[in-house]
């Protein structure tokens, strides 16, 4: 697959273990590769990621909206209920109304103190009931001018959760083209690199990227590898610096050392940081 990595080479590291050399020569260009492989990876993930919460937000948005419309309608159920209630308090009122009359009516022809009376006392009674029935056509008034006004905020809530989901549902569609189109491009990219890779290097660079690790190759920097802050041994340190490529003796990440990245480019003992006890760096 690759041109410039011999079969020679491929035999030479077949089993490698951590620490052993891969490979020494020209490896600078693949390691570049791998480099820029792994922040295509990185950005990868976290794209996939986006697309992946992309469906999560709208499904809260909907379940946020269903909520809304369920208080709408429970709101106009409750009026409605209220209606009903009024309609059959006026038709008692009617009645009663009707009955006094009535009775009134009766009372006009009575002989008797007795009669006269037990009329009079109808008369109360239905009286009495006129009364409830009108305190009860208050109440219920005002329970209706209450949820009116909840029926109306219900209404609003709803219009308003039904252009943000609107909103949120075109920025979805958009930024969706969008996410789709550069993980197409990132897929190219990562393509691209790997081409450059041999798949020795590939193979120890997928094993420890998928792990938990998340990163396969990481700076030597100072003498320890930055992809998990340990040290490294001066004699590992020392061919790494000579160009050997090397995986990291404590996590397995290939090491990557650029002399530009150096900010002490002889190997010397790190000052102590303030405050806290200086790692021995290699040291064993
Ligand atoms: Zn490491």
């Amino acid at each position: 697959m690759q041109e410039k990595w011999g079969q020679e080479a491929l035999h030479s590291t077949a089993r490698y273990r951590p620490g052993d050399i891969l490979q020494i020569p020209t490896m600078k260009t693949e390691l570049e590769a791998l480099m820029r492989l792994q922040t295509i990876d990185g950005e990868t993930a976290t794209l996939r990621a986006a697309i992946a919460a992309l469906p999560k937000r709208l499904a809260a948005l909907e379940t946020k909206l269903a909520a809304e419309k369920a208080a709408v309608e429970q709101a106009a159920k409750a009026l409605k209920d209220e209606e009903a209630l009024k309609r059959r308090q006026e038709s008692d009122l009617k009645d009663q109304q009707q009955k006094i009359a009535k009775l009134r009516d009766q009372m006009s022809n009575v002989k008797t103190n007795e009669e006269y009376r037990a009329f009079q006392h109808e008369i109360e009674f239905a009286e009495a009931e006129i009364k409830k029935i009108e305190d009860g056509e208050l109440e219920g008034m005002e329970r209706a001018e209450q949820l009116a006004q909840q029926r109306k905020a219900a209404e609003s809530e709803l219009a308003d959760a039904m252009k943000a989901i609107e909103i949120e549902k075109e920025d979805a569609r958009a930024e969706s083209a969008q996410q789709q189109k550069k993980l197409g491009d990132l897929t190219k990219r990562r393509a691209k690199e790997r081409a450059l890779v041999s798949e020795e290097l590939l193979r120890t660079y997928d094993r420890v990227s998928t792990s938990s690790r998340a990163t396969g190759i990481a700076y030597a920097q100072g003498q320890r590898c930055t992809g998990c802050q340990m040290g490294i041994r001066p004699q590992m340190w020392n061919q790494i610096r000579a160009g050997e490529v090397l995986t990291c003796e404590s996590c397995g990440r290939l090491l990557y050392y650029d002399p530009a990245r150096e900010p002490q480019p002889e190997p010397v003992v790190e000052k102590p940081k303030r405050g806290r006890k200086a790692p021995q760096a290699g040291v064993e």
